[in-house]
């Protein structure tokens, strides 16, 4: 998709996301609008965003495909995050100007304080404990974050389960919403908050319910588990029912096991088999579930939901820069066999630092298209040994002067690997007059 069609889309699909609680505003106004700045009408005001942000930022948990072609998952995972708080601080401006003239307790009350009490503990704990975020900027919410990481019932999967509660919380706000004197008016209000409520709710149940079990459906078995060293694992996947998932190379699955040795828990990674071949997966130890997938058995039954993301280079004239940090290989490896198989006709260069020589598993994979192609070029890093490959061990604006293409302007360049790299490398290549427009980057945690 060309930049000018991914920003028409990114600005009408935010306008539709902040926009779209002026269809509730306009039918609980209608006729009334000289009422709207009256302060007790702004409590119902912002009451409505709340309400429509919340049910946005659900739908942007569901994993809507077509979003993610456009802008990508990461991104969609973010900006569902910001939705739901910028909602949140709606909520609780609709709180206080409600509280302004009278406090209730009425029912309805009841259920919408539950709700966003509900909420409100749940994205502090997403984002305190959860996700990366500014607040681990602050020493003590870092430490804190560290030590309830290694209690067992705060592991990312217990997390998560904590925040689908998110349901819950939702069912109690619509009930709010639904039974409030304003919307019971008119019938045509209640009609808008049982569709609009229904519709979001049975997309939140597909996603929940429904697309595990197509996932499961899909019947793919596990054919071969490879240490490649102690802590990187390659899992390759087999379906019996010849079923393939046409993914493009650089995308990612949600990948389920049933099995005993690591629990059914979902959790992404990167296919980093081409297209087309067998599916497998390359997994680091990087926790608790990560560190089982090496005892997984051959037959385990597995479940992929995918392929999503847009971290997918193509072949074409503009010369390529593909910087990996550790496991985030995982992308490039699937990339270049693809483009092995079709002849690799565009400049690469990969550049790929690790450790140590151990963590460069495929090596000698790199090796033999550097040797196949004079377009492709191989920089390995070692960065806790010396390193026998280069006389460079970071990545920083040296090392990038001396193996990218002379001429910037056309270049393109791909990063997946850890944010603390990711920071080095984006500010080496400013530096060096590259635009943020040429840099595509790969988040490996939401
Ligand atoms: C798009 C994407 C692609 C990825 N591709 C690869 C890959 O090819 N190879 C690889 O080794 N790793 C990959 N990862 C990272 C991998 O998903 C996590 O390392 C793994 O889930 C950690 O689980 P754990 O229980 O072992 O570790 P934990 O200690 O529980 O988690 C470590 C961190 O991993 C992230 N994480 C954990 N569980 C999940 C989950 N269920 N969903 C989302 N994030 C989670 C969190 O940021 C967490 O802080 C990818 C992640 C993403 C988001």
């Amino acid at each position: 998709m060309s930049k000018i069609k991914r920003k028409i889309y990114l600005i009408f699909w935010i306008a539709i996301a902040f926009g779209s609680p002026l269809i509730p505003i306009s039918i609980y106004f209608n006729n009334n609008w000289y009422s709207l700045f009256h302060s007790y009408s702004m409590g119902m005001v912002f009451g409505l965003c709340a309400f429509v942000y919340f049910l946005n930022a659900l739908v942007l948990s569901c994993r809507i495909r077509f979003l993610d072609r456009i802008f990508g998952h990461d991104r969609i995972m973010i900006f569902h995050g910001w939705l739901a708080s910028i909602a949140l601080c709606f909520a609780l401006t609709h709180v206080y100007f409600k509280w302004i003239f009278f406090i209730d307790t009425s029912l309805q009350t009841f259920l919408g304080l539950i709700g966003l009490s509900l909420l409100f503990i749940i994205m502090s704990i997403t984002t305190l404990f959860m996700i990366d975020s500014i607040f681990h900027n602050i020493k003590i919410v870092a430490q804190l974050k560290r030590f309830i990481g290694r209690i067992k019932v705060f592991d990312y999967s217990n997390l998560k389960l904590i925040h689908n509660i998110t349901a819950f919380a939702m069912l109690a706000i619509m009930a709010h919403v639904y039974i409030a004197s304003s919307t019971q008016e008119t019938i045509v209000r209640m009609v808008l908050v049982q569709v609009w409520a229904g519709l979001v709710g049975l997309l939140y149940l597909y996603h929940k319910l429904a697309r595990p079990l197509v996932a499961q459906a899909k019947g793919f078995i596990v054919h071969s588990v490879t240490k490649h060293t102690k802590d990187i694992v390659e899992i390759v996947l087999s379906n019996p029912k010849r079923k393939t998932l046409s993914h493009k190379a650089g995308q990612f699955g949600y990948f389920r096991f049933f099995s005993k040795t690591c629990g059914n828990a979902e959790h992404p990674f990167t296919f980093s088999s081409a297209p087309g071949n067998k599916l497998s997966i390359t997994v680091k130890n990087l926790g608790d579930y990560t560190g089982k997938l090496g005892d997984l058995s051959t037959e385990t039954h597995a479940a992929v939901d995918g392929p999503y993301g847009i971290f997918t280079p193509q072949q074409n004239n503009k010369p390529k820069v593909f910087i990996a940090g550790g496991i985030g290989i995982t992308p490039f490896l699937s990339t270049c066999a693809h483009w092995d198989a079709s002849g690799l006709m565009t400049q690469t260069t990969l550049i790929w630092s690790c450790q140590t020589q151990e963590e460069l598993f495929a090596h000698d994979i790199f090796n033999t298209y550097a040797k196949k192609y004079d377009t492709f070029f191989y920089v390995p890093i070692t960065t806790r040994q010396p390193n026998p490959y280069s006389k460079f061990n970071r990545i920083n604006r040296n090392l990038l002067e001396s193996y990218l293409p002379q001429d910037h302007k056309n270049l393109e360049i791909f990063y997946c690997g850890p944010n603390s790299l990711r920071h080095a490398v984006f500010s080496s290549c400013r530096s060096l007059g590259i635009t943020p427009s040429q840099i595509h980057y790969e988040k490996f945690s939401f």
